[in-house]
């Protein structure tokens, strides 16, 4: 894709551009050059082999240029995008906030099961605010409370509330500081549980590190959860976690001590071990 005056067609550029992430290693070659296409022609996938013909401006060409060389440094494609499907649903995202994950629509899920309005659930890192606003959505008459330790992240999860239309209550603050003195039905989260030293993804050093990361081979805001939630549930309230691959039993067994009761493991659609929770017993 140089400079000159030779006009490329769509399928020029599709074919060039999954070469080179082809190339490069990147997992997926083929979707992600279809789905800049897509983006910059502003049509979906399917639009752009109806256009393959067609020639690119040069304003097009140097959109997808740009596109093009952040995927090449390994930039996830939902920061690319600046969207990301969770749940059926078109949630915003930037740098600021982790990319939801469909691993974590088993965490929504296992809420869902268990809540029913109305109640009020208090979520710690919204982040996108993904989990929280799908469990407003799918039940209306919850009412939905959401902290986080970036202001930034609380942005984005205000951002994506509004323009799925559910109303949110947002703290900036750590864990479950802001809402002391409150009680709820449910807490939940997607914690960091991330082990520090783990060999990664390049993708993944794109993503907020305090949204990742936990010292205590991942387990320390697990640990602190647990022992903080307490305080902000009533009676029989359920704390439900996700938890990384191989986290569950060590997290299930800090469950089953009181003054929880109810410990369960539920799996992921990949059959990985993924949430964990309980109820405060009385
Ligand atoms: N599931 C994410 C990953 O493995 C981590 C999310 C998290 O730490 N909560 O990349």
């Amino acid at each position: 894709m140089s400079g000159d005056t030779t006009s490329w067609t769509v399928k020029d550029v599709l074919t060039w551009t999954t070469n080179r992430f082809r190339e490069l290693g990147i997992d997926t070659p083929r979707l992600d050059a279809e789905l800049i296409i897509a983006h910059v022609l502003g049509r979906d996938r399917v639009g752009v082999y109806l256009d393959l013909l067609r020639p690119l401006s040069p304003e097009e060409r140097a959109r997808i240029r740009a596109m093009v060389a952040r995927r090449q440094k390994r930039e996830p494609m939902a920061y690319i995008l600046g969207v990301k499907e969770f749940y059926g649903r078109s949630f915003v995202v930037d740098q600021r906030v982790l990319i939801p994950r469909p691993d974590t629509e088993t965490l929504v899920e296992c809420v869902l099961e268990r809540v029913k309005p109305p109640a009020s659930v208090l979520e710690v890192g919204v982040g996108s605010g993904a989990v929280l606003i799908t469990l407003g959505l799918e039940r209306p008459g919850l009412e939905l409370h959401g902290t986080d330790i970036s202001s930034g992240a609380l942005e984005i999860t205000a951002h994506n509330a509004q323009q799925l239309g559910a109303q949110v209550h947002l703290y900036a603050g750590s864990l479950v500081e802001p809402l002391e003195g409150r009680r709820f039905a449910v807490v939940l989260s997607n914690p960091p549980y991330v082990e520090e030293d783990a060999s990664l993804e390049p993708e993944l050093s794109f993503e907020p590190p305090e949204a990742l990361f936990a010292v205590d081979r991942g387990m320390a805001v697990i640990r602190a959860l647990i022992d903080t939630a307490p305080g902000v549930l009533e009676e029989g309230g359920w704390l439900i976690l996700e938890v990384g691959a191989g986290q569950a039993t060590e997290t299930r067994a800090l469950l089953e001590a009181s003054p929880w009761v109810d410990a369960f493991i539920q799996q992921d659609l990949a059959g990985i071990e993924r949430v964990c929770g309980a109820r405060l017993g009385a």
